[in-house]
This record gives C-alpha cells, structure tokens and sequence, in this order.
C-alpha cells in the first residue's frame, strides 16, 4: 500500500454540504459589496517580503508567523498573511482613479499554534476603499460589515470603536504614554517591558493581567486627538448615530497593524469565547499608501474571517446551511443515452439535474432520486421513448406523476418547480 496524506497540520478541508454555507456567504458579501459599487480585486497570493515587512514591521503576526521563503530565482517572498498590504500594494501600482472602492475574498497564512477556530490557512473575506479621508466612506465602510452580520441573522455582534490619531497628535501622545508606561514599567508583563519604547500601542492591546491592570489608567489616544482627528472621529460617530448603528468605544481598541491611523474599529461577536470572538474589524491606513512608495492616499479597509464569522452563527443558531439539492433527477430505464440527452438539455435551459450513472436498475436509480433530495423526477421508459413523452413524478408530496410530451417538458418542469 503507498503513503496516504492528510492535510498539513493547522489546515482544514471544506466539503459539501458544509462548502455551501460558504458559498452562500460569500454571495451574500460579494452582493452588497458590488451593490456599493466595490468591485472584485484579485491580487497574487505571495509578494515581496517587503511589503508585508512595512506594513507591520514590530508585529507578531510579520516577526514570527510569517510564510516566508526564497524562491528559486533568489527572491525573498511571503505568502500574504493579511489582506491589506497586497490591495494597497496593487494600489501604488497602478494608481487607478479614486475613490477606488475594492472588495476581495482570500485564503490568509499564518505560521501560529493551531486552535479552534484559527488555522495556518484561514479565509478572510475583506474590502478597502482608498483615496478619500472623508469620515462618511468611514461610516460606509462599518456599516458595509455590520449590515452583513445582520444579514446572516446575527443579533449579538457588537461594534467597538476608537481612533488611533495621525502623524500630528500620534508622537507627542506616544511621549505622554511612554512616560506612564516607564513609571509603571515594573507592573506590565515580561514582554512588554522590554518593548515599550519600540510599540507602547501594543502595551495597551496585551491581553495580560498585568499589563491590563497597570494600564487601567494610561492616557488614552482619544484624549489627545488634534482638532482635526477629532472632528473627523465626531463625524464618524454622528454618521453611524444617523444610520442607528450601535456602537461603543474602546480606547484599548489598537488593532495589530503599524499604519493604522484615525478610525480603528472591531466587531466582537458575545456569544463566542472572549478570547476568539473578533469577528471582523479593521480601520484606517491613511500612511500605508506612502510607505509602499506612493503618493499619499487615505484608505479604510476591514478584513472579516470567515470561519470565525460561521462559529458566530453557530453559536447564535443562524444562518444554516441551504439546501444544496438539484430540482429534477433523471431516471433512464432504457439502453439510449437518453439521461445524458435529457441532462444535458434540462440544464442547459437552467433547470438543475442530477442523474444517476453506470447503467443502474431502475430500483436502483429511483433510491438516488429520492436520496437526492430533488423535488422531481423525469423518468424515461421504453413507452417513454418510443412515445417521445417522459413521466414526471413528484418525489417529495404525494407523490403524483403525469405524462408529459418531450417537447412541453421544459415548459411543464418550469410551472411545477416554481408555480
Ligand atoms: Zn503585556
Ligand atoms: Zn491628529
């Protein structure tokens, strides 16, 4: 016997029936996206290292999870472990018109410890809009993911909100913090207090008791906005108001990345573990665009995990997996091909078949019908064919069946399967 394989560790397979939840939603996602006027950006699953280097240099998810490799030309190369970098990459690239509005959907890599809900291969449905610091694309972008959650049926997705400030009010805050963080350097936890100075952000996004507590009462980046990054955070907070949007602010709120800057934002859904209830969030990047050697252009963007977002409806009892059956299951009693003619015809007028194949019996081919779950079946006999008629039967009620000429088939099928 040869050696069998599994997937590698930390990566998962999806089959049906369970590959039909995502595909539904990511109809649902791509659907309100495009109806935004977001269109589909495709972008190459690895970059240069580079990129993902500036994007988040003093960052786990850069420092040590990275997929990086040299490839066989001598290129240091990375399989993306976030959305943003390569979208914005593609962005100074080609300069396209702004605003310049894109959605995406993309596996993510990650080298980290496999845990529920967390894989080394995770997929992340996301969208970006660039070229506007205007606070309503602020409003939109939030509202664009919050509406899909309620879409799903989720009730118990909360939004968190803060704003992380800009080059003018960020420096003279990270010294204020700094400062707090320096008096208190002995309470924070091991990793934090030798990297204080290199990412004093990061200090109040720590997860740990100690860093938590000897944080509680840090200056908080909300306090020490400039003018205009406050007005900006007050007209995103009066826009969500005016949409109904709930929302809390949370100033511990700091997200993973470097550029980040302005609007900050996360959705957490409550009925999942504290610690892997993010569901979605993102923010503002108004310096990102510059520091991958472009012109400066804001951008807002968030990035949503799909099988965290399918926990979430687990947990809440929503948005099941639809019915994945075919409508119409042809039944060939005869030796004529007539199951691959009528296949092929019933589906190319729309209709959606299955068949069975490998010359089953007739006792045979009706269990796969009725297996299938179809709602009807078209079964051709030798009457049938010589008669050119087929039997209809419906598999689901009662089970009535008539005949119906070869040529009204399409006709009839199309009353029964949506009177
Ligand atoms: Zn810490
Ligand atoms: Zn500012």
């Amino acid at each position: 016997m040869s050696e069998s394989f599994t997937a590698p560790k930390g990566t998962r397979d999806v089959l049906p029936p369970e590959s039909a939840r995502w595909q539904a939603l990511i109809a649902e996602f791509a659907g309100r996206l495009n109806r935004a006027g977001y269109g589909l950006v495709q972008t190459p699953l690895f970059e240069d290292l580079a990129v993902f280097e500036r994007v988040g240099e003093s960052t786990d998810v850069v420092r040590k999870e990275m997929y990086d490799f040299e490839d066989k030309g001598g290129r240091r190369l990375a399989l993306r472990p976030e959305g943003t970098a390569g979208v914005v990459r593609a962005f100074v690239q080609h300069r396209p018109t702004t605003p310049w509005k894109v959605w995406y959907v993309t596996p993510n890599f990650r080298y980290e410890s496999p845990q529920a809900g967390r894989y080394r291969q995770h997929f992340q449905l996301g969208a970006e809009a660039m070229g506007t610091d205007d606070p309503e694309i602020d409003v939109e972008v939030i509202t664009l993911a919050w509406q899909l959650y309620r879409a799903l049926g989720l009730q118990r997705v909360v939004l968190l909100l803060n704003s992380l400030g800009d080059p003018q009010c960020r420096p003279p805050y990270f010294e204020t913090l700094r400062e707090y963080l320096r008096e208190h350097r002995r309470d924070l936890c091991d990793e934090h207090r030798d990297r204080l100075d290199e990412a004093p952000l990061r200090v109040l996004d720590c997860k740990r008791a100690a860093c938590r507590k000897a944080t509680a009462d840090a200056p908080r980046m909300v306090d020490h906005l400039c003018d205009d990054c406050r007005a900006h955070f007050e007209q995103v907070k009066a826009g969500l108001g005016r949409l109904g949007i709930d929302f809390a602010i949370e100033t511990r709120l700091v997200r993973g990345l470097d550029y980040y800057t302005r609007t900050t934002f996360e959705f957490q859904a409550s009925a999942l573990d504290a610690a892997q209830n993010a569901v979605g969030g993102g923010g503002r990047y108004d310096l990102l665009a510059e520091a991958l050697g472009g012109p400066p252009t804001p951008g807002i963007g968030f990035g949503m995990g799909i099988e965290r977002i399918l926990l979430a409806c687990d947990a809440e009892g929503v948005f099941p997996a639809p019915e994945a059956a075919v409508d119409v299951w042809v039944v060939d009693l005869t030796d004529s091909g007539a199951a691959l003619e009528l296949s092929h015809q019933l589906r190319d007028a729309g209709v959606a078949t299955d068949r069975a194949f490998g010359g089953r019996s007739a006792k045979a081919q009706m269990k796969a019908a009725n297996r299938s779950g179809a709602r009807l079946a078209v079964i051709i006999g030798e009457q049938e064919l010589t008669d050119a008629t087929v039997t209809v039967r419906d598999l689901r009620a009662d089970r009535e069946q008539e005949t119906v000429p070869r040529d009204k088939l399409i006709d009839r099928l199309q009353e029964l399967l949506h009177p």
